[in-house]
């Protein structure tokens, strides 16, 4: 096992800053999700430890390792792609034995490495099909084998559950995760959906215009969002722009905060809809419920309130138990814990 780091990576594409200065550890045994919208850099940070992608400069070390000017063929890497790039004319057992047998591996371990994948990945009874008589989720197991059976130090997933429905990408997400704790490899995991990543991710990293932001736990990025685009992108958050008074931002008697230290006029206030508390006749900021959304257990509330002489919208999650009392056009009281209200500077 080993892991990866990336220590000041640039790549740029004649005008384009694909990765913008990256320095990144990955542990041993750890797996690393790359977080972010569209065109963020994720698959161009995988494709540079792949070897696909030539970093513009810095380096990329593999257990130790300088990898940066190293072939694909020659890094100890094993990669899974969202298209599952299968062998269409061999079958799932002879796609498992193929790096091995490119690599003349001698029969006998062939035999017993491929018997250990198939189990790995549970495609036993699937072993002589060819990919098309077999499932997406399977597809993307026996593409899993394939990338594991040489043994690799690091596995790269680009997107792999991207091309599978709903219910198969939950399973296949909490398969993926079970296998390589199993086999204990360090793992970069690419994807754009945030829930996803905090699933199966020991860290995530998340990327904006070719740079990481933040790398944290899930639940630490959860909670605590280090800048305000990793607010923005992590959690489905109100954001309230508010004056800054005396050195600190509030909303009437919803909540009152300091303000971030850089910021002057104006700053940013981000809260999660879980975090409202909302009652009837109670201390609290004033607000009109203008429409309620049923989603089972809880129920989202969309409330007008006033911010000096503007209208702000925010949302409210609470129990649909406790909503079912609430009328649209109805007057509540807002409050927000301080401590669940993260602040940053609005752009000087
Ligand atoms: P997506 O989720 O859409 O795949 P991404 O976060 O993986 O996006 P990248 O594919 O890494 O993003 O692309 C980062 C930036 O680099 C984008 O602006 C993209 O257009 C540009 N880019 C990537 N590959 C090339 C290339 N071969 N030539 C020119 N520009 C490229």
């Amino acid at each position: 096992m080993s892991g990866v780091t990336l220590e000041r990576v640039t790549k740029t594409f004649s005008q384009v800053h694909a990765l913008d200065d990256v320095s990144l550890e990955i542990v041993s045994g750890e797996l690393v999700a790359l977080l972010g919208p569209s065109g963020c850099g994720k698959t161009t940070l995988l494709r540079s430890v792949a070897g696909l992608e030539e970093p513009t400069s810095g380096r990329i070390l593999i257990g130790g390792r300088d990898v940066t000017g190293v072939p694909t063929r020659e890094r100890p890497i094993g990669m899974v792609f969202q298209s599952y790039a299968l062998f269409p004319n061999l079958t799932v057992r002879q796609n498992i034995s193929f790096p091995l047998e490119v690599r003349h591996r001698p029969p006998a371990e062939i035999r017993e490495r491929v018997a250990e994948l198939l189990e790995i990945v549970r495609l036993g009874p699937q072993a002589d099909r060819y990919p098309h008589q077999i499932s997406g989720g399977q597809a993307q197991r026996c593409a899993l084998g394939r990338a594991l059976a040489p043994s690799p130090e690091v596995l790269l997933l680009d997107e792999p559950l991207s091309a599978l429905d709903a219910l198969v990408r939950t399973r296949l997400r909490d398969e993926i995760r079970r296998i390589q704790q199993l086999v204990k490899t360090t793992a970069i995991y690419v994807t754009h959906d945030q829930s996803e990543a905090m699933a199966i991710a020991d860290r995530v990293a998340v990327m904006n215009h070719g740079r990481v932001e933040q790398v944290a736990a899930p639940p630490a990025l959860y909670e605590e969002p280090a800048t305000e685009f990793a607010a923005t992108f992590v959690g489905s958050r109100n954001a309230l722009e508010l004056p800054i008074a005396d050195g600190r931002i509030g909303l009437g008697a919803a909540f009152s905060i300091a303000a971030p230290a850089a910021s002057r006029e104006r700053a940013i206030a981000f809260f999660r809809p879980e975090d409202v508390q909302v009652a009837v006749g109670s201390m609290g900021h004033p607000a009109v419920v203008e429409m309620k959304i049923f989603l089972g257990p809880t129920t989202r509330l969309h409330l007008a309130t006033a911010v000096g002489d503007r209208t702000a919208r925010l949302h409210a999650d609470m129990p649909s138990r406790a909503a079912a009392h609430l009328e649209e056009g109805s007057v509540v009281a807002v409050r927000v814990d301080p401590q669940h209200v993260r602040a940053f500077p609005v752009d000087a």
